[in-house]
């Protein structure tokens, strides 16, 4: 069934656990996270990012998860990741989205609260979730890229005066994870999270999760991450698997055989993150 993000995070937020937001770009993924999570009993959250919708049109997403989303028994929210623009908020406010993400974290505090604000003014009214961030991970995300330098960790009194102004669902946080594949070894800043989370009270949720070693998420679960955002690992369990394929029987060319093995592969990744998030047996 398909609710709001809000009502997922804020069950997640109460019994202390993170649900997987799994990024989706066609019929494929979304069957793969939506079987693993029916599967673990788990709520789950399909985000789609701009250049996602880009490439498969509003309404088509929409419809695939819509249709989906019905037949699945775990809860279950469609969020837009990294909105930037008001066409794409409004056209998924308009589509069926249920939860959006503005992110203004390029924008000094002030001018990331106004731009914040003025969403939550509109998806409220209509009853749709809004997640904001502050502070800013590097890394390459889709059409987002921020350079080392320009990257910097949540100020905990910022994200005070931040929750306090807008009155947001939930925040994402930079505490030392990055977008795309790390080159090193990734190091969460896990008393920075710890603090912010006493601060401000509402669910927190980590950007950029693919990659980082097990024992961190666990830790930054206990600590009061509430939505952990999947996005590479589900794109390299699936290219994974089709170059197998390939390999294996490079005369097969009817699409749905070449395309069995990566769904069978991004379930089995989705469903280790699920119990890695503690969500399983939550819906
Ligand atoms: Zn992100």
């Amino acid at each position: 069934m398909l609710v709001t993000g809000k009502e997922i995070l804020q069950h997640a937020h109460k019994n202390n656990y993170a649900v997987g937001a799994f990024n989706i770009s066609n019929l494929e993924i979304a069957k793969a996270v939506l079987d693993a999570a029916s599967e673990c009993k788990a709520p789950v959250i399909l985000q789609t990012s701009e250049s996602a919708i880009k490439y498969a049109g509003f309404q088509e997403l929409s419809a695939i998860v819509k249709v989906l989303a019905d037949k699945t028994p775990v809860p279950v929210a469609l969020h837009l990741d990294h909105g930037t623009t008001y066409e794409t908020i409004i056209g998924c406010i308009r589509n069926g989205w249920t939860s959006v993400m503005i992110d203004g974290s390029h924008h000094p505090l002030e001018e990331n609260i106004a731009v914040t604000s003025e969403i939550i003014k509109v998806a409220r009214a209509v009853g749709v979730s809004v997640e904001a961030e502050l502070g800013r991970l590097s890394g390459v995300e889709d059409n987002i890229s921020v350079s080392e330098k320009d990257a910097f960790y949540t100020d905990p009194q910022e994200a005070v005066t931040f929750v306090k102004e807008t009155d947001v669902d939930s925040l994402a946080i930079s505490i030392g994870t990055a977008h795309g594949k790390y080159k090193g070894i990734p190091k969460l800043d896990l008393d920075r999270l710890q603090e912010i989370k006493k601060l401000v009270n509402i669910p927190i949720v980590l950007h950029g999760a693919s990659g980082v070693p097990e024992d961190q998420i666990r830790e930054a679960t206990k600590l009061g991450v509430n939505k952990i955002n999947i996005d590479t690992d589900i794109r390299v369990a699936f290219s994974d698997a089709l170059k197998e394929v390939f390999q294996n029987k490079p005369e097969e060319y009817d699409p749905r055989k070449l395309l069995t093995a990566s769904m069978a592969n991004m379930k089995k990744v989705v469903m280790s993150k699920i119990e890695m998030f503690g969500s399983c047996n939550k819906a």
